[in-house]
């Protein structure tokens, strides 16, 4: 197939835990910052500290990211999808960590054809794309907008879009499972 369809997949609390990580340095700058079960709106730092210093914590964590380790189906799901889509990974982060994130995927084997970093993932959004894998509620929300399929992993901060065309699994083994049942219904 030489004109694949483009699937975007995100990195952070897709491909792994970075909450948890995040936590870490958020930490270091606020005692009081909850843990991330708690964290259930996607600005949820706002009340802890500045956008400046959630945005340096954001880069120290992305500086460790070749000591985590991907979710255990990360690969298979990169795999499943790259039979029918053309990976197109992005991550919403500095410019300087683009060698680092290619670096963390090929040390994990995690399949892809292209990765890009970018500050907003929908100016990626084109008629080719036509799968989105992203836990942020914005670029869920601007997949729909735009008519493209979007799933993600469920958490507090995105669960408010499970009730809209997201398809939403515990982990990426589920998120593929629901996928593929609904092509089967509709006979792709
Ligand atoms: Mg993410």
């Amino acid at each position: 197939m030489v004109n694949k369809p483009v699937v975007i997949v995100d990195v952070d609390n897709t491909l792994f835990d970075y909450a948890a990580e995040l936590h870490k340095e958020l930490c270091k700058v606020c005692k009081d910052i909850p843990t991330p079960e708690n964290w259930n709106d996607w600005n949820f730092y706002t009340k802890y500290m500045s956008k400046k210093q959630f945005f340096e914590a954001v880069g120290r964590a992305h500086e460790r990211q070749m000591d985590f380790k991907p979710f255990e189906d990360a690969k298979e799901f990169l795999v499943c999808l790259s039979k029918s889509y053309r990976v197109c990974v992005a991550s919403h982060r500095e410019n300087r960590f683009l060698d680092v994130t290619k670096n963390w995927l090929d040390k994990y084997e995690l399949y892809y054809d292209e990765v890009c970093v970018l500050p907003d993932k929908s100016k990626l959004f084109n008629k080719m794309v036509k799968l989105v894998v992203d836990d942020s509620p914005h670029i869920i929300q601007e997949a729909e907008k735009n008519s493209i399929r979007v799933c993600a992993i469920s958490y507090p901060w995105n669960r408010v879009m499970s009730g809209n065309g997201c398809i939403m699994g515990n982990s990426l083994s589920e998120v593929y499972s629901k996928l593929e049942s609904l092509d089967e219904k509709e006979g792709n």
